[in-house]
C-alpha cells in the first residue's frame, strides 16, 4: 500500500473565475496530458464568491503534479496564480482545516512536510508570493484543536 509521507502544494496558474475551474483542471489533465486522472489529491477554488474544496485523484493511488515525488506525496492545488499576490488568509485556512490537517492525521504527515513544488523543481509553483510557511502554521493551529489518539 501506498504511504505518502509529504504534500506538495501547486497553484493552477490560472485565473480563478467566478465559476467551477476543477473541471477544467481534470479535463487539461486527462484530455490533453492523457493522464488516468486529474494530476492533484484535491484543491481549493473559489465558486460565486464561496471557497470549495475539490476532490480529486484517489487517496490511494499516486497523483501526477511533481517530478520524482509523486511516489512519496499528495499532491494539493490552489486554484489561481499567486505570483502577483498572495492568496488570502481565508483560503489557507480553508484548505488547512478541510484538507491538509485531516491529511496530516490520516497519514501521519509531519507539518514540515508541506512543501511548496518550488522546493522541488525551478519553478515558482505554488507562486512567488504563497508563503508556505504561514500555511504550515495554519495547518498547526487545526491540529492543535484535534484530538489526540489515545
Ligand atoms: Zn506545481
Amino acid at each position: 500500500m501506498w504511504i505518502p509521507d509529504q504534500i506538495i502544494i501547486h497553484h493552477s496558474m490560472t485565473r480563478d473565475s467566478e465559476t467551477v475551474s476543477w473541471p477544467a483542471i481534470e479535463h487539461y489533465h486527462t484530455h490533453i496530458r492523457h493522464w488516468k486522472d486529474i494530476g492533484y489529491h484535491a484543491g481549493i477554488e473559489e465558486v460565486g464568491g464561496r471557497l470549495v474544496c475539490m476532490y480529486g485523484r484517489p487517496l490511494w493511488i499516486p497523483g501526477a503534479h511533481t517530478r520524482g515525488q509523486n511516489s512519496s506525496s499528495l499532491g494539493f492545488c490552489f486554484v489561481g496564480c499567486f505570483d502577483e499576490f498572495a492568496p488570502a488568509e481565508r483560503r489557507l485556512r480553508m484548505a488547512a482545516r478541510r484538507v491538509l490537517a485531516p491529511w496530516c492525521i490520516q497519514f501521519g504527515i509531519r507539518i514540515e512536510d508541506i512543501y511548496g513544488h518550488n522546493f522541488y523543481a525551478d519553478k515558482s509553483c505554488p507562486g512567488r508570493m504563497f508563503d508556505v510557511k504561514l500555511l504550515r502554521e495554519y495547518v498547526k493551529e487545526e491540529l492543535r484543536a484535534a484530538p489526540r489518539r489515545p
